[in-house]
């Protein structure tokens, strides 16, 4: 268990403004291990027409384990502007990574969905599936620890980027 460095969470909402400037969604997530960035991802599910690996968080594990060349992400942090959705948190647990420090939260998601869908004429929706990513957590190993809303507040402004 890390004390999460706002330095890092930083990098993935610069991340995250990037998506949204490439017309994407406004995620970002970084991979950081020992102090050292290995990975930054970002979201190209619009750009890439890839709902999979358009996802920043996977989009950032594939490239540290690219970069590390090894299948397995040990002793390295998450950091990722929005709560990983199922399948983003099960390819983190899939990876062995020991923290997620992510902003914004499902609940924040929830409440801000309609607004976006009708600001950006339906094409974007922050669409959820009712799966907390700590539910994920509690029936997986190994065990990852989540900090939820770390600067969720410097995150929010990443709903008005998206679509924009
Ligand atoms: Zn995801």
């Amino acid at each position: 268990m890390i004390q999460p460095d706002i330095k890092y969470m930083k990098l993935a909402i610069e991340a995250a403004v990037q998506s949204a400037k490439n017309g994407d969604y406004g995620h970002g997530a970084v991979i950081i291990k020992d102090g050292e960035v290995i990975a930054t991802g970002y979201e190209t599910l619009k750009s890439a027409n890839d709902p999979v690996n358009g996802h920043a968080e996977i989009d950032a594990i594939r490239k540290a384990c690219q970069k590390l060349g090894q299948p397995y992400l040990q002793d390295c942090i998450m950091y990722c502007t929005a709560e990983p959705c199922p399948m983003c948190m099960s390819a983190i647990i899939w990876a062995k990574m020991s923290d997620v420090a992510y902003a914004i939260t499902r609940d924040d998601m929830i409440a801000e969905m309609e607004r976006i869908k009708q600001s950006s004429g339906g094409k974007f929706s922050w669409r959820q599936i009712a799966i907390p990513a700590e539910y994920i957590v509690e029936h997986g190993e190994p065990k990852v620890a989540l900090h939820p809303g770390f600067m969720r507040e410097e995150s929010r402004m990443l709903f008005d980027l998206t679509g924009k």
